[in-house]
């Protein structure tokens, strides 16, 4: 098999991850990341003053059912138990502030209702007393929530929080989101329900770092993709915006971007990791500390973010594909135009405008390089995705 000269667009998991296979492969690969470091938005970074390992571009926790996926993070860090234990301020059914567990459990609902129920009570309460039944296939995420756990839940817990998320109503927005969230009739609050979970001792940008440590891999930061580049390269894979490979010529993909306030504070500030909150009107959706997304370190001072989140104007950083029926005639159009390219793979959470979590981020990474090699080796040129955007 010949050996190529490979160019990769982003230093995060993407990039990384296929740079690494391809360099173990014997060819070339040279990285260029826009940022002066490594990791992409899962970079983490100690705060001088407090030693806080701190999720830079807000928290990541990992978390996974692919084990191969897990096996291939823990041969380049170690990663130790971490549970995310999510907890929410709102109102309860009488209008008092209280602090509740997330995703909504039996003690959400027993402290929501002011009630002592078993796990069968609670389900025979939400299904009877609370959930619209008359909805039988939810489309939007306001329905999904009026479905499953009923006004009164959905408006404590999700209607604010979504609305400040979003920027919109919840009826505008696909039943998938809230999907992701399980109701649960137990007292288990962990927030998710995969079989591996855990964070990197010494944070994901050293994990990153470790993955592009090959001899077959150059990386320069600080360095701006333009298309002339890729012309010194047998292929480019892109982990960046896929518009902004075209210069936006057909208009722009819309995201939601995220405002971090960041704050010191002497000691515990809020006794969790992240704290949500479901009112409207408290202006952020949650609060997240730093140093206990890290259990096993100990630290007297405190780095704490308050989230804001916004539209997304040019010069933001894009986080969350909104991915509403006009993006997505618009991301039609840019597939079509990325499929007519050639000599280009577009890859990773922006380059396919869609949310991934670095699971699947990293899934997707090994499946395209594996794709790629067999492209490479049967003379076929590499398609422009190999995981649909659409
Ligand atoms: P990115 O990390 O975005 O990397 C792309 C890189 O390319 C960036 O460094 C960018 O600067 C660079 N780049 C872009 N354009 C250019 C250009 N023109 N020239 C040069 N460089 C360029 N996942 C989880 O599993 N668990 C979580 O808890 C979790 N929390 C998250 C919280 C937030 C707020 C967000 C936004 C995401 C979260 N994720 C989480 C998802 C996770 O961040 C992604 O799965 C992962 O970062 C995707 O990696 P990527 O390499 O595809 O993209
Ligand atoms: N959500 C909510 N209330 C909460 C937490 C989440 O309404 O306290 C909604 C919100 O719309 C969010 C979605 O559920 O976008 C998915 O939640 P998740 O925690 O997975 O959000 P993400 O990791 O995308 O920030």
């Amino acid at each position: 098999m010949a050996t190529g000269n490979f160019l990769m667009v982003g230093a995060g998991l993407s990039g990384a991850v296929i740079g690494r296979y391809l360099a173990e492969a014997g060819h070339q690969v040279t990285v260029v990341d826009n940022r002066p470091h490594v990791g992409g938005n899962c970079h983490t970074e100690r705060d001088e003053e407090t030693g806080v390992m701190v999720h830079i571009y807000g928290p990541h926790i990992f978390h996974t059912d692919d084990r191969e996926v897990w096996d291939y993070v823990n041969q380049f860090e170690t990663f130790l138990p971490y549970k995310n234990r999510v907890k929410t301020t709102s109102l309860d059914g009488n209008g008092k502030r209280q602090v509740f567990s997330l995703p909504v459990n039996l003690h959400t609902i027993n402290q929501f209702f002011g009630q002592t129920f078993r796990p069968g009570e609670a389900r025979d309460f939400i299904v009877n007393d609370q959930a619209d039944t008359s909805i039988k296939d939810p489309q939007t995420f306001e329905e999904q929530a009026m479905r499953f756990v009923g006004k009164d839940l959905y408006e404590a817990f999700f209607k604010g929080y979504t609305i400040k998320q979003w920027g919109m109503s919840p009826s505008r927005l696909p039943a998938s989101i809230l999907k992701r969230l399980p109701v649960r009739f137990n007292y288990d609050d962990n927030y998710f329900f995969h079989k591996y979970q855990g964070m990197p001792e010494n944070g994901y940008t050293a994990m990153i770092a470790r993955i592009l440590d090959h001899p077959g891999i150059t990386v320069k930061l600080d360095t701006e993709f333009t298309r002339e580049m890729g012309g010194g390269f047998d292929h480019v894979f892109y982990s960046g915006p896929l518009d902004g490979y075209f210069g936006y010529s057909l208009g722009r993909l819309g995201y939601r971007t995220l405002d971090f306030e960041r704050f010191r504070h002497d000691g515990d500030y809020q006794g969790c990791a992240v704290m949500n909150y479901g009112e409207e009107d408290v202006p952020y959706t949650r609060i997240t500390e730093h140093k206990h997304f890290a259990p096993w370190e100990s630290h007297d001072g405190s780095v704490c973010y308050r989230e804001f989140s916004r539209a997304a104007e040019p010069e933001d950083i894009p986080y969350y594909p909104i991915r509403q029926v006009e993006e997505k005639a618009l991301l039609a159009d840019y597939v079509k135009l990325a499929e007519e390219t050639g000599g280009v793979t577009f890859v990773g959470r922006l380059g396919t405008y869609r949310y991934l979590d670095m699971d699947v981020t990293i899934r997707e990474a090994l499946d395209a390089a594996r794709g790629f090699e067999k492209s490479i080796d049967s003379g076929e040129g590499a398609p422009a995705f190999y995981a649909s955007p659409l």
